[in-house]
């Protein structure tokens, strides 16, 4: 039996109608809320996500997701005020003496949909710059993280009105109930194909989306870069959370002369980061059976067509999917045209830029890229020649972790945009007021045109 979840949605509009425009110390007392709340509890969120992954360690989840959104929602308390201002804008001559403004108003009540991958942080992130903005919030967690999904549940049930934020629970079912709301607002994070879906969805009711979705995010190392440092940023963005992060470096494009080197740096960088004490204790994860299975398939695909599979000694990780460097895996290959998403890397060689950028372009457009070179006109080609939702150079993902930059796709990783000031705007609605003064000619306005556009047009 599917649960009604239109009673529900139908009170938080009616509260969100009635309380139109929450004022500064309201919405700050709501991040307050919010951060208390995840700092409360953080060992229990901890645990149930290291339940719900079958091994994740709770530092991991500190340092990727309660940190994250901590640094998030004080950012946005601190500079919320500033934000809020009306924000004057220039009046044309034809309609001085006047002034012109924008105010930004909530719009109502945002749907947040989620995924498993970082089920704390892609849940929760997208409600500070919700709430900030002024609105209510209704929240699907993603089926796979079941433990978590509950907790935030109880969690938020206990710190919110229900009219406020409140927590949906189960399944595809669910989702596809709760994505044909009538929201003011619908933001979803996860796959493009379930994007599509939602937006599908969303177009019944003319709601606007934001889409946060996923791709093949690439690294290219320039000649100049030295091997050993760029191992050790691409093995950070790549096995955190077992590779199961949507701006994880997909594959990793390297000249044809260093793909050797960089392939020992990498096993040197793999064997530092997770020593075989530790390595099965600390390593998170592959989420299901069934994630497992579509790696393990990628993996046997370009097996059998010849490619070389490095991995360390598979009994330091005990059940888990080691981290695996792929060299020569085919073109066409899953590995090289599907995102990964897991603990596996290509090492695709290439002889020039040029080279490396038609590789990336051939393939839809990433939610990120990393460019690794200290040449600033290196950097210039890459930026230049591939488009993406964001970049980090010389490093992996910290652009995600600056909270003045905007975060989301572009194409098929992504529609719109949030984070800070950025995802403030795109949960408020920016309201356009002109007001002419006493003297303003304007009210004289009227029939016959016919000389007062020929007077404004000379
Ligand atoms: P998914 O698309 O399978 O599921 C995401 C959410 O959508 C879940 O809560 C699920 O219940 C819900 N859902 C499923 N079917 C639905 C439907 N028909 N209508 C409405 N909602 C529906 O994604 P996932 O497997 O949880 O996450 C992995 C994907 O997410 C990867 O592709 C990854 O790149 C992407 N991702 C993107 C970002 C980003 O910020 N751009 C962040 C994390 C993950």
């Amino acid at each position: 039996m599917t649960i009604d979840l239109r009673p529900m949605f139908s009170a938080m509009r009616a509260a969100s109608r009635h309380d139109r425009l929450p004022d500064l110390a309201i919405r700050r007392r709501r991040l307050d809320t919010l951060k208390s709340m995840v700092v409360d509890n953080r060992k229990e969120i901890a645990t149930a996500i290291d339940a719900d992954f079958g091994g994740r360690v709770h530092e991991e989840t500190e340092l990727t997701e309660i940190l994250p959104l901590l640094s998030a929602i004080n950012h946005t308390s601190r500079n919320l005020r500033g934000w809020m201002r009306d924000e004057r804008r220039h009046v044309a001559l034809t309609f001085q003496p006047g002034s012109a403004w924008v105010r930004h108003e909530p719009l109502g009540v945002v749907g947040i949909v989620a995924p498993w991958n970082y089920p704390l942080l892609l849940a929760l992130g997208p409600v500070v710059d919700a709430l900030a903005a002024g609105n209510r919030v209704l929240i699907k967690p993603s089926e796979l993280t079941p433990a978590f999904a509950d907790l935030l549940q109880s969690l938020v049930a206990a710190s919110f009105a229900t009219d406020e934020v409140s927590v949906i629970t189960g399944g595809v079912e669910v989702a596809q109930a709760f994505a044909a709301l009538p929201f003011d607002h619908l933001l979803f994070t996860g796959s493009t194909d379930v994007g599509r879906k939602v937006m599908r969805a969303a177009a019944e009711n003319l709601t606007p989306v934001t889409l946060e979705l996923g791709g093949k995010s690439p690294a290219i190392i320039a000649h100049d870069y030295s091997l050993e440092d760029a191992a050790r940023s691409i093995a950070l963005g790549k096995f955190t959370n077992a590779g199961q992060t949507c701006i994880a470096p997909d594959y990793v494009l390297v000249p044809t002369d260093k793909v050797d080197a960089f392939s020992r740096a990498m096993q040197a960088r793999i064997a530092q980061s997770y020593p075989p004490e530790s390595a099965a204790s600390q390593f998170t994860n592959v989420i299901t059976d069934r994630h497992r299975k579509r790696l393990m398939d990628a993996l046997e695909e370009v097996e059998q067509a010849g490619a070389t599979m490095i991995q360390p000694p598979k009994a330091d990780f005990g059940t888990k999917i080691p981290p695996t460097l792929v060299l020569g895996a085919p073109d066409d290959s899953l590995l090289l045209t599907e995102e990964i998403f897991g603990p596996i890397l290509p090492i695709v060689p290439y002889n020039t830029l040029d080279d490396a950028l038609a590789f990336v372009n051939r393939r839809s457009r990433p939610l990120a890229l990393y460019a690794f070179s200290h040449d600033r006109h290196a950097q210039r080609i890459i930026l230049d020649g591939a488009i993406s939702g964001g970049v980090t150079l010389n490093g992996t993902l910290l652009h995600i972790a600056q909270n003045s930059l905007p975060f989301g796709g572009v194409g098929k990783s992504g529609i719109g945009a949030y984070h800070g000031r950025d995802g403030f705007r795109r949960l408020s609605h920016a309201r356009a007021v002109y007001k002419p003064h006493l003297l303003n000619l304007s009210e004289h306005l009227g029939p016959p045109f016919g000389s007062l556009a020929h007077w404004i047009i000379r």
